[in-house]
C-alpha cells in the first residue's frame, strides 16, 4: 500500500496543482503516492449547498458547521482507516522536518482544509483532528498549507526524489541548516568556488560542510542549536 491523501476541502479544483509537477507528479502518475480531493459541499444536506454558518457568541466572519464536515470525514476515513485525520490550522503545532519522516513512513493522511473563520470545535474533539500549522502566519485557507505539508511528506517516501540519500544532509534533518552549494563554472563574476570543494580530499570537505553549516545555524537559527 501506498501513501494514500485524501483532502476535504471546498475547492477540490485547486490539487494537484503544484503536487502535479516535477518529481512529485511523477511519483503521482507512477502510484507512489495517490491524492484524491473531496468536495466538503457534497455533503450538505440543504437546497443551498450550505457548509458553514455564523459564529455563535457572535463576531465576524462564518465557520464550518461540524456534522456537514463530520459526515465528510467518516465517509473518506470509515472507521479503521489507520490514517492520522489533520486539520491545516494556525493554532496547530509547527510542521517539522521529523512530522514529515512520521507521515511519509506512514499509510497517508485524511487532510482537513479550514476556511473562512475556521470550524467548529467540536468536530476537532470528536473526530480526533490533529492540527498542524505551516507558520506563524494566517492564510485564506487550508488549501496551500495542505500542499505545503505533502510537498514536504511525498518527497520523501521512497522512490519519489531518486536517491535516498540525498535527504541525510539537507536543513533540518540533523538540526542545522544546510551548508553553502556550489556549481560550476568555476569562477562566477570574480568569485572562485572554496578550494575545499574541488581539491577532491573527501575528509576535508566534510569538515568544511559540517564547520559551515553549525556556523550558519548559529547565527541564523540559534533556537536549532537549543533543541
Ligand atoms: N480564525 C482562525 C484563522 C482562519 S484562516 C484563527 O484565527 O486561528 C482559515 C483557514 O486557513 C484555517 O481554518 C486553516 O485551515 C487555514 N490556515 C490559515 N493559516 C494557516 C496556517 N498558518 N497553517 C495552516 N493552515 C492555516
Amino acid at each position: 500500500m501506498s501513501f494514500s491523501a485524501t483532502i476535504i476541502t471546498l475547492f477540490p479544483e485547486l490539487f494537484p496543482g503544484p503536487l502535479g509537477a516535477s518529481v512529485l507528479g511523477r511519483g503521482l502518475a507512477d502510484s507512489l503516492w495517490s491524492l484524491e480531493a473531496v468536495q466538503l459541499r457534497d455533503f450538505s444536506t440543504d437546497r443551498h449547498r450550505t457548509v458553514d454558518d455564523t459564529p455563535s457568541g457572535g463576531g465576524a466572519g462564518m465557520v464550518l458547521k461540524p456534522d456537514i464536515l463530520a459526515k465528510a470525514i467518516d465517509t473518506v476515513s470509515p472507521a479503521g482507516d489507520p490514517r492520522p485525520r489533520l486539520l491545516m490550522s494556525p493554532r496547530g503545532a509547527p510542521l517539522t522536518q521529523a512530522r514529515a519522516h512520521e507521515l511519509a513512513e506512514g499509510p497517508g493522511a485524511v487532510i482537513v482544509c479550514g476556511r473562512f473563520e475556521g470550524i467548529d470545535q467540536r468536530v476537532i474533539d470528536n473526530r480526533g483532528l490533529e492540527e498542524i500549522s505551516i507558520g506563524d502566519y494566517v492564510l485564506a485557507g487550508g488549501e496551500v498549507a495542505a500542499m505545503v505539508l505533502l510537498e514536504a511528506v511525498v518527497r520523501l517516501i521512497p522512490g519519489v526524489l531518486g536517491s535516498a540519500d540525498s535527504h541525510a544532509d539537507e536543513s533540518f534533518e540533523n538540526g542545522l541548516l544546510e551548508y553553502p552549494q556550489y556549481t560550476r563554472p568555476q569562477s562566477f563574476e570574480g568569485t572562485e568556488i572554496p578550494a575545499v570543494l574541488t581539491s577532491g580530499d573527501h575528509g576535508r570537505i566534510a569538515r568544511w560542510r559540517a564547520e559551515q553549516s553549525q556556523a550558519l545555524t548559529a547565527a541564523r537559527r540559534p533556537d536549532l542549536l537549543k533543541k
